[in-house]
């Protein structure tokens, strides 16, 4: 009766123009400590033609000026890496909404949900049929008189956004706030990535995926098995982010949100770069991606941009599916929290 696989509804794109418009003309240059400036201009621009550029990122997305330090990165590569810091909250546009109010919300007035198979808007008639969507009459995530059941207190969203989800908070929407955080603050994360990217001998994983050019952290693929075994969605919004109580706003999918300028032919605008410094575009149409040639990682190089990735669709819930260049040693990318996803944010690590 009810199909959301793969439905986004035209209602949803039309919500999302402004928000694309936005982010394509609202950029500006950050300042730029003088360190980072002098070594981003050295001219390496030729050489290393898709490595991370300063400039890209949207006005208020770096917590503090950008710098430049010694790193070793995990094949034994000496070399300079930028210690970036990101804001933690997207430069460019609001967050939310996530969970719907009712059984007759609208697609505009709710989030996204995304498991790895499909992409839903989780509107009132998600709610409807999600225990039909899963195949399990114990889905139930409204009351009788229509209201969702939604995460709407800092401790109901502490116990449901955790791998062990209280009982009490099961068939519930999990959506948290950003004035529930710590001192109700963006989780500000430090990222170190190489100036200058180097192709790897063979793909790795871990970690954090990248940073968006708006100032928000690209985490791992959210645990989808988790989330849907306690019988509760962890909403996304419109972007394809979600806040947890350990890493803040997130990203799982990229929905185009953080794009910067215009693409060449055949080919995506930027929005982010991976850890191991090369960008990330924006996801390619079908017709693109049968022309493109991705690699294992959904990444590919061109003449124009030099190595850079490709966003895998936001349904399969990973914006790239390994790094295809060396990134540092250990999972110092920044990483915070195994997963980085709701359902595994777990307590912080030593030292953080
Ligand atoms: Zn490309
Ligand atoms: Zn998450």
């Amino acid at each position: 009766m009810h199909n959301f696989r793969g439905i986004l509804s035209v209602m949803k794109h039309l919500s999302l123009l402004p928000i694309l418009l936005l982010a394509s003309a609202g950029y500006s240059s950050v300042s730029m400590g003088g360190e980072a400036h002098s070594h981003a201009d050295t001219g390496h621009k030729h050489t290393h033609a898709s490595g991370l550029d300063l400039n890209h990122f949207f006005d208020g997305a770096l917590a503090e000026d950008a710098i430049v330090v010694d790193c070793t990165l995990s094949d034994g590569t000496e070399t300079q890496c930028y210690e970036i810091t990101i804001a933690g909250k997207p430069a460019n546009h609001e967050i939310g909404p996530f969970c719907p109010g009712s059984i007759s919300t609208s697609a505009d007035d709710a989030g996204i949900w995304f498991d790895g198979d499909g992409l839903y808007d989780v509107d009132g008639d998600f709610i409807l049929g999600v225990a039909e969507l899963y195949g399990d009459a114990n889905w139930k995530l409204h009351n009788d008189d229509g209201t969702v059941r939604v995460t709407d207190t800092p401790e109901a969203f502490d116990a449901a956004a955790r791998p062990d989800v209280d009982p009490e908070y099961q068939n519930h929407c999990v959506a948290g706030e950003m004035a529930w955080l710590e001192n109700g603050e963006a989780v500000q994360t430090t990222v170190t990535i190489p100036v200058n990217p180097i192709l790897a001998g063979k793909s790795s994983s871990g970690g954090n995926w990248g940073i968006a050019l708006n100032g928000v952290i690209i985490a791992q693929s959210a645990p989808v098995e988790n989330i849907l075994s306690a019988y509760t969605i962890a909403v996304f919004d419109d972007c394809g982010g979600h806040i947890n109580p350990v890493d803040g706003y997130h990203l799982h999918g990229a929905m185009g949100c953080s794009e910067l300028g215009d693409a060449p032919e055949g080919e995506t605008p930027i929005f982010a770069y991976a850890m191991d410094g090369y960008p990330i575009h924006s996801t390619l149409s079908e017709d693109q991606i049968d022309m493109a040639d991705l690699d294992e990682c959904g990444g590919h190089s061109t003449e124009e941009l030099g190595y850079h990735y490709h966003a895998n669709p936001a349904h399969e819930n990973s914006v790239i599916s390994c790094f295809k260049g060396v990134t540092l040693e250990g999972v110092r990318g920044g990483r915070r929290s195994p997963g980085g996803g709701l359902g595994q944010g777990g307590p912080r690590p030593a030292g953080e």
